[in-house]
């Protein structure tokens, strides 16, 4: 097994929210847990950050897309690209909600990223809410998030060529429990990832008041708190945020993620 594979951790590709910052790139985040490379969220700036990271064009394992927002899925086509050009020649597992997967093959369609050009297989795999899907000895479990419900009421009958599901993941391997918000619409969108105790919780702190979320994670069984997607205001004020957080989270470890920060996951 080569030693990449053998990390424990996260790469912070990109932080931001769904302004655009001058100092933060778009959501993306890497997992490496249970042997497996995981990629949940493609924004803008992704392909550059990755191949920053100096992997190899077939380390990627899975690509795994929370919803269909611009900041998430943004760097999608750059990084097929990427991989294209690079020869990658493994198949690239793709996960999304099930009415994005024609979208998204529409875009590479659109962006001239043929598949029968790029040289490497994609297989494409929707989410099913609370479905765990194996990634090698890697678990993810999607959930169901109320991030898009009021848009769904507004829009969705007008536009079927989309998704209206976001998720949020439960990741199991090497015998650590990790939870990724992606982006929720309500606090109690976290209750399926916090009912058992988790060693690392990475949440978005810009569709839900910091205060609720610290009242709703007081008594969690939970080790470590990265917190991502900040506003630029709450950005720009981020140690103090980090220090609410600490004084109403005795016991937890808490970090605000920054542009390519690795996060070891105890
Ligand atoms: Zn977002």
């Amino acid at each position: 097994m080569p030693a990449t594979r053998q990390s424990r951790v996260i790469d912070c590709l990109g932080v931001a929210s769904g302004w655009p910052s001058a100092d933060r790139r778009h959501s993306s985040y890497l997992y490496r847990l249970g042997g497996a490379q995981v990629m949940i969220d493609c924004g803008e700036g992704a392909s550059g950050a990755y191949g920053g990271l100096g992997f190899l064009p077939d380390d990627l394992d899975h690509l795994v897309f929370s919803h269909q927002h611009s900041d998430h899925v943004g760097g999608f086509s750059m990084l097929m690209q990427g991989m294209w050009v690079n020869q990658r020649r493994k198949p690239l597992a793709i996960h999304a909600p099930s009415k994005a997967i024609p979208a998204l093959r529409a875009w590479l369609e659109a962006t001239l990223l043929f598949e029968g050009l790029l040289g490497f297989p994609i297989e494409w795999k929707p989410l099913i809410p609370g479905e765990t899907v194996s990634m090698g000895e890697l678990r993810l479990t999607p959930f169901l998030t109320c991030h898009l419900a009021a848009l769904e009421r507004t829009f969705g009958d007008q536009h079927p060529g989309t998704s209206f599901e976001a998720f949020s993941f439960l990741l199991e391997g090497d015998g650590r429990r990790v939870a990724h918000s992606a982006d929720i619409g309500a606090v109690s969108d976290l209750d399926p990832l916090l009912q058992r105790p988790l060693d690392l919780l990475v949440c978005e702190v810009a569709h839900v008041e910091a205060a609720e979320l610290f009242d709703r994670l007081r008594g969690a069984s939970l080790e470590e708190l990265v917190l991502i997607h900040l506003e630029q205001p709450l950005w720009e004020d981020r140690d103090a945020l980090r220090q609410r957080a600490e004084e109403q989270l005795p016991g937890v470890r808490v970090r605000v993620a920054m542009d390519g920060e690795r996060i070891p996951i105890r």
